[in-house]
């Protein structure tokens, strides 16, 4: 996808082969982020799909969606929520379980962050098999939130995540995509 005359987006994610263990192609975002023209069009474009609907709040899954979703927020003059790991958060919060490839982890929401029928965007930087965007879902469903889409930076399509998503009613967005895992 050419932003400019002078750099493709998808050429700012660094991939690191076998990381965090062998047969994993981790995408790493963080060079992105760093190059100042790329990480305002990789915002820009997260929330382009949006700009034009009602979203009172951006949902971010830590950590790397807090990065993008602030900043996604920021753009859409709203407020932003996160989306945190078991035992972080420090008001009463809700969870939601999910599975991992060995085990069940478990993300939470504050009880109190959105209110019921607000329309809320979910951000994160990927989605792979979709298992952490549908507990971030129910999550928001679980308050009620009216959950308007999901926006990515990366899609692995192979892992089914945007499908898996779109099998839940959400309108699922990203601005690149990687073939395989
Ligand atoms: P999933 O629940 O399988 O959709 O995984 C999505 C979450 O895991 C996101 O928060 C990503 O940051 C992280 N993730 C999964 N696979 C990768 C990958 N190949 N490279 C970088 N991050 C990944």
């Amino acid at each position: 996808m050419n932003l400019s005359a002078d750099f493709d987006l998808k050429d700012l994610v660094r991939t690191i082969p076998d990381y965090p263990k062998p047969g994993i192609m981790f995408r790493d975002i963080t060079t992105l982020l760093g190059h100042a023209t790329g990480f305002k069009a990789c915002v820009e474009q997260l929330v382009r799909p949006f700009t034009n609907r009602r979203v009172q709040s951006v949902a971010g899954i830590e950590a790397r969606g807090f990065i993008l979703g602030g900043a996604a927020a920021d753009r859409l003059h709203c407020g932003f929520v996160p989306i945190r790991k078991k035992g972080k958060l420090p008001a009463k919060a809700i969870g939601q379980d999910y599975e991992l490839e060995y085990g069940i982890d478990v993300i939470e929401i504050h009880e109190d962050a959105i209110s019921a029928g607000e329309p809320v965007l979910l951000v994160d930087d990927l989605i792979a098999t979709g298992g952490t965007a549908e507990a971030a879902v129910k999550l928001l469903r679980k308050l009620n939130a009216d959950v308007v889409g999901a926006t990515f930076v990366i899609d692995l399509p192979d892992l089914g995540g945007s499908t898996r998503l779109a099998g839940l009613g959400i309108e699922c967005h990203s601005l690149m995509s990687f073939a395989g895992d």
